[in-house]
């Protein structure tokens, strides 16, 4: 591995004080003109090295600590871009799940497609992602809507390679089951599968607050972190009986009760974000502002997926958060570095610029606040993981 110099920034983003597992007072980072030097993959030095093999001129721009997206819902297979075209133009949901939309056809499109070409539009997707700061990412089943499709779902997620494969076994309901029966096979499937946490999605269309509870007892007994899709199309009071099985993150919020928002922000769980989704589904916004006014662990992440949020990129979600929740640029991104590491319990090595951590960083060639201004522009330059893994070309 090479020493690279990253030299002459005019901001280094730099946490408050050194081994904070998570920032509930995100605006306390700072920015800090300087220089950053990686040696042996670790943050060596937060200065200048003359003698580096690689040195990176930062001038006029910032280094960040690598983007965390911890939700996303690779790997899958296709896209469903006339799904997306029929919702805009006023063609209700129903009529598009009567057509074959929805999970289902994800699912389907799953069942058809060989390993390899599931694997290789998740590869290029997972370029993209680093393209645009992205070094670290969760990686999700749920569309194999079956026991088999999930497993193999488990085997390809762990092919590609994330941080995190997130066991997201209880997404929708598979034809032939009912909520509870299909909760005996998640039960089963959980036993069995080599997964980092468990997830399950919370709706009228999905699961019920019941299960929710049942797979908290599930993740207890496996010993992994529960996560779960809650509040996105309605107030379904699930954030209290998340807390309640010691959830690690609750995802989504967008309609949050405002009776939930005191709990929530005063426990050690995660407030996950996802305002891709948010946007491209016109639904309701979540009560970001509130929740860093609250105390809350605070999180953004991409939500990607070919349904709700086919969004590969944190530079365009956290300009979303800081238009939509009232964010500023350093609270927006505490929630997709550090904060986003605590989710996936890795935010002891990476998430902030402090010596010895991993050496996750990226270079923007802008500071920091440009990045949400300059709506949709990507402002990364070079990526670093451990060594400069990504350059503009
Ligand atoms: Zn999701």
């Amino acid at each position: 591995m090479s020493t690279v110099s990253l030299r002459g920034a005019a901001q280094v983003l730099l946490p408050p004080e050194d081994g904070l597992p998570y920032l509930r007072r995100p605006g306390e980072l700072r920015l800090e003109p300087g220089s950053v030097t990686v040696s042996g993959g670790v943050i060596a030095a937060l200065d200048d090295d003359p003698a580096a093999d690689v040195v990176i001129d930062v001038a006029g721009g910032a280094i960040v600590p690598g983007f965390v997206d911890c939700h996303t819902h690779l790997p899958f297979a296709g896209w469903r871009a006339e799904e997306y075209e029929q919702k805009v133009t006023g063609v209700p949901y129903e009529d598009i799940a009567r057509r074959g939309g929805g999970i289902a056809a994800s699912a389907r499109a799953l069942a058809e497609t060989s390993d390899e070409a599931v694997l290789a539009q998740a590869r290029a997707i997972r370029a993209e992602m680093l393209a645009h700061g992205t070094t670290t990412f969760e990686a999700k089943t749920g569309y194999g809507l079956s026991v088999e499709g999930e497993l193999r779902l488990v085997r390809l997620a762990r092919e590609l390679g994330p941080a995190a494969v997130t066991g997201l076994f209880a997404h929708a309901v598979p034809p032939g089951y009912r909520a509870a029966g299909w909760m005996d096979e998640v039960d089963r499937l959980a036993a069995q599968a080599d997964v980092d946490a468990l997830d399950i999605y919370v709706e009228s269309v999905a699961f019920r607050n019941e299960d929710l509870d049942r797979l908290g007892a599930i993740a207890r007994r496996e010993g992994v972190p529960l996560r779960a899709h809650v509040e996105q199309f309605n107030a379904n009071r699930s954030v209290p009986v998340a807390l309640a099985a010691g959830a690690r993150s609750v995802d989504h919020l967008a309609c949050l009760h405002p009776d939930d928002l005191a709990p929530l922000a005063a426990a050690e769980c995660a407030a996950v974000l996802l305002p891709g989704a948010e946007f491209l589904g016109a639904e309701e916004t979540a009560p970001g502002r509130a929740l860093v006014d609250a105390g809350a662990i605070c999180v953004l992440a991409t939500d990607c997926n070919p349904g709700t949020s086919p969004v590969i990129s944190l530079p365009l979600v956290i300009g979303l958060a800081v238009r939509r929740y009232g964010w500023s640029a350093r609270e927006a991104l505490a929630a997709c570095t550090l904060n986003a590491a605590w989710v996936l319990g890795m935010s002891d090595r990476i998430g902030s610029i402090e010596l010895g951590k991993r050496a996750d960083l990226v270079v923007l060639d802008t500071p920091v606040e440009h990045l949400p201004y300059r709506f949709g522009r990507n402002p990364v330059r070079a990526v670093i993981a451990g060594d400069v893994v990504w350059q503009w070309p």
